[in-house]
Formats: structure tokens, sequence, C-alpha cells
């Protein structure tokens, strides 16, 4: 799948903008239209209902973006939350140190008479046999040894702008859980293991930000800390190692269950050389982005690291009383980190599909009902009849209430439902002329109304005092569309 094609759809359909972009944009900044806001809603509101509010192992949290400048001392970010950076001495372009020879360069070739060409990346030239040495995108300039380079925002808490009121934008949500450890656990008398969510922004100031949504320099995390006696065993394994199992395979089920394909998932462990200074082991679950194979998030088994630094930094005991062996333990943590805007994005690239009905291109984002940001069309078939267009609003207005529901009368209703599919609206409910009859002709209505959905495109004869329960069992009771519509006559397309 393409990403300008997708770029494309979610502007024109209202999912997403590029920010300020009257001003010319902002690098790596996008807003969220009417359609996508309740996309990204819906993400985090299955996420959130499937990882805290149905289990009883799990809390949730939503710390301030704003914290003490010694939190990040104590994380680490302030001296590790670096990438090393080069810069070119002419065109002063800046690059990832680790990046550079994974891009094309370009080059002046001597050999050739000066001639400019561009040339594929760890390629030497065809004409001089020369590797890249100099700056790849301008191929004049000397690059600067590497650099380190902190991704933290810094700001000031107060009016006056000194060092002593430096703090940062959060780079990420962990650390308003391991702060917050000790008066969950005072508040909620959980024992071992249990999990404190939350979902929030965080902001990094990326050196290559780009591919839409994918990485961006504010973005939102769905972060879970979960917290394990590293004295516990389960199943003859200590039991951090066991969970951390446990929440990859549940997390890799989460996608697949809201319709990411499994083939499009891979499993990716940090080779020990590469874990962060937290980690004992680091499993990332890849997706199959258009510029290939990506993470979509991580699952680290931090150990008590987080714990112990804050419990140093702050003086304050971070422990939990095991009453069973009568000792104080500093818990394991296992955090399923996911982004909140990278999922969104894997969901829209697994919907879209581009189909041919009728000799025609139809476009659909075959969404899970759960995720569609808009879960039923009523749409009127003659916008003149005031009745039929009265009976829409009545119905709209009524649906409204359990279900997102839009009513759409502004073209034809082959045209009205090819906009709903190319927004991924599972149900299009249509009045017509049988519905509300006939007065003047002394022809009654027979009161019933045509459901459509979306992917097999089939239509069903449903009265409307029938309308609420069908759309309960196919939007809440998780009812398949086959076993509801073979109770119904079909209607003809
Ligand atoms: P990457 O290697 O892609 O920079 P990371 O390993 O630094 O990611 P984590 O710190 O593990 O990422 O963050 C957890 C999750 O947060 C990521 O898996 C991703 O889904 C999301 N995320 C991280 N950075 C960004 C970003 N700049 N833009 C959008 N989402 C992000």
């Amino acid at each position: 799948m393409n990403m300008d094609v997708l770029v494309s759809l979610c502007k024109r359909r209202g999912f997403i903008f590029q920010s300020s972009e009257i001003y010319g944009g902002t690098g790596s900044c996008w807003d969220y239209g009417p359609l996508g806001v309740e996309l990204k809603h819906n993400v985090k509101r299955v996420w959130w209902r499937d990882f805290v509010q149905r289990r009883a192992d799990m809390v949730g949290l939503d710390a301030s973006i704003l914290m003490h400048p010694t939190v990040w001392k104590a994380s680490g970010h302030v001296d590790s939350f670096t990438d090393p950076m080069v810069d070119c001495r002419e065109c002063k372009r800046r690059f990832r140190a680790d990046q550079v020879d994974d891009m094309p360069w370009v080059h002046y070739c001597e050999a050739t008479k000066g001639n400019k060409f561009t040339i594929a990346a760890g390629e030497p030239c065809k004409h001089c046999g020369a590797r890249r040495t100099l700056c790849p995108e301008c191929g004049k300039g000397q690059l600067t040894a590497p650099r380190q380079f902190n991704l933290m925002f810094k700001t000031f808490m107060g009016p006056v702008e000194e060092e002593a009121s430096l703090t940062y934008l959060r780079p990420e949500t962990a650390q308003g859980i391991f702060v917050n450890f000790d008066n969950v656990l005072q508040a909620t008398r959980r024992k071992l293991p249990f999990g404190i969510a939350q979902i929030g922004k965080a902001f990094r100031n990326e050196i290559t930000p780009g591919n839409f949504i994918f990485r961006t320099r504010e973005f939102e995390q769905m972060e879970i800390e979960y917290f394990v006696n590293p004295h516990d065993t389960i199943e003859g394994r200590p039991a951090d190692e066991y969970l951390h199992d446990v929440w990859i395979e549940q997390c890799k089920a989460w996608f697949t269950g809201y319709g990411v394909s499994s083939d499009h998932l891979r499993l990716h462990q940090h080779p020990d050389a590469e874990l962060a200074h937290y980690s004992k082991r680091t499993v990332d679950i890849l997706y199959q982005f258009p510029m290939g194979w990506s993470e979509l998030m991580g699952i680290a088994n931090r150990t008590d690291f987080d714990l112990k630094q804050h419990a140093k930094f702050s003086g304050k005991s971070l422990t939990w009383f095991d009453e069973e062996r009568k000792e104080h333990v500093v818990p394991f943590v296992l955090e399923p980190s996911a982004g909140v805007d990278r999922a969104l994005l894997a969901f829209l690239l697994d919907a879209y599909r581009e189909e041919e009905v009728r000799n025609e291109k139809r476009v659909v984002l075959r969404f899970h009902p759960e995720l569609a940001p808009v879960k039923i069309a009523v749409l009127p078939l003659l916008k003149k009849r005031s009745e039929i267009v009265a009976r829409g609003h009545e119905l709209r207005d009524r649906l409204a209430r359990r279900w997102t529901t839009v009513y759409d009368d502004t073209a034809a209703i082959g045209r009205l439902y090819r906009r709903q599919d190319e927004v991924g609206t599972p149900y299009c409910l249509t009045v017509d002329v049988k519905t509300v009859g006939d007065a003047e002709k002394g022809e009654a209505g027979d009161g019933k109304v045509t459901i459509r959905e979306r992917d097999s495109m089939e239509q069903i004869r449903v009265p409307i005092d029938a309308v609420d329960t069908v759309f309960g069992r196919l939007l809440d009771a998780g009812a398949s569309w086959a076993d509801v519509a073979r109770e119904f006559p079909r209607a003809e397309g």
C-alpha cells in the first residue's frame, strides 16, 4: 500500500490534516479531523476497556505531562535519551550518525568531469570506485564527528527562564506511573502481580521524523507498567520472564483481534548488545508498513531499574511487602508500550482495499466495527420527499443515542454508499418510498428500511421497530452479519 494514497485519503475525508497547514505546516505534526478524532478515540477506548476495565489485575492513571525535573535525571533521560548526530559543515543539515550510511548519497565524480550522481545506499561510484565520505545530501560538505543530541523538549516552569525552573515535556508516559507506584499501592491495596496503565501525550524532538504519523514530535502513548514479584515462579520459570511472554502474545492478539492481519505482524527481539540500559529483554511487535517492517510497539522487561532509581533519587522507599515471605521486594516491571498514532496508522493501512465492483473502482476501509469512526449512516433515497427526509432524521436521532450515526442526503444513493465505504462505515440504513408509502396515491408504507453491510454489500429489509435490536446484536453483542441477515428478506441492490 502506498503511503501517499493514504495521506491523501486522510486529508480529503477529514481523518488527518497537516498541522498549521495554512502557514506552510509544522515539521512532523498532524491534526486529527472529524473522522480521525473518532477513530483515535475508538482505538484508545477499546485499548482501555480491554487492558484496564475488563481485567481484575489492572488500574488506570492520568499523570501530568510536566513533572519534577529530577524524574528525568533518575530515569536516565537527561544523560542517555540521546541520538548521536553528525552535521554537514557546508549545508548544515543534520543526520543520525547510525543512519547516514543507509541513505542514498550525492557524488560529484572527478572521473566524469565532476558530473553529479545520486548513488544507492552503501554502493561505491561506478566510475571512480569512491565511497561516501561527505554529506549524503549536498555531496560537498565534510561531516562533523558524532555529537549526542538530547531528544527531550525543554521548557520553563514559572515566570523566570532560568536553570532552576528548567523542566521537560515528558518523552514517555511510563515515568508518571513509576513515581505514583506507592500512591496507587496505598490507595488500592493491590497484590503483585498488578499493572497500572496510562494513555497520554509524549514529546520527542526526533531528528528524522516522517512517514506520516509513524514518527512525529508530538504523539500519544498507551503504556502499561506491570509489576511482578521477582521471587515468584510460574510453571518453573521466573514470573517476570513467564509473564513477559504472556504480554507479548496478548498484545499481538489485540491487534489481530481488531483486524490487523497476522501476516503483517512479526516479533523482533533486541540483541543483547542493543538493549536499553534498563532492559533485561525487549521484544518489539513489528508491522509491515509501506516503508518496510518497523516497530509498532515494544514490550520490555525493565527489571527493578526504575523503582530503584526513583527510590534512590527521592529517598522514598518504593517496595511491596510480601506477606508470605515476610520481606520487602522491589517489583520487576514489564512494559507493553504502544503508540496510539502508530497503532492507528496500522489499522488504517490494514483496512484499506481497492476493489472492482460493476466495473468501477470501490475504495473501502474494512475497519473492525469497534474502530469505525461512524457506525451507521442514515441515507434517504429521495431527498425531495419530505416524509422520507423526516423519517431519516428521526432514525438518526434515535440511533445516535447509542451509536455514532450520521445523516447524509447530499448525493444520489450510489455515491452516498461509496462515500461511507471509503471511510469504513460498517452499516448504511436507507429510507425509501416503500418505507413511507404515498399518501396521495393512498398507498401505505411497509414501515421497513434497508440495511446494507459494507464488506459484502448485501442488503436486508428490516422493520423500523427491529432496527435497534438488529444494530444492538451487530454492534454491541458481536453477532455476525451472516447470522443476522439470514433472519430477514434480502433487498435488491
Ligand atoms: P523507535 O525505535 O521507533 O524510535 P522507540 O523504541 O524509541 O521507537 P519506545 O520508546 O519504545 O519507542 O516507545 C514506545 C512506542 O511509542 C513505540 O513503539 C511507538 O509506537 C511509539 N512512539 C515512540 N516514538 C514515537 C514517535 N516519535 N512518533 C510516534 N510514535 C512513537
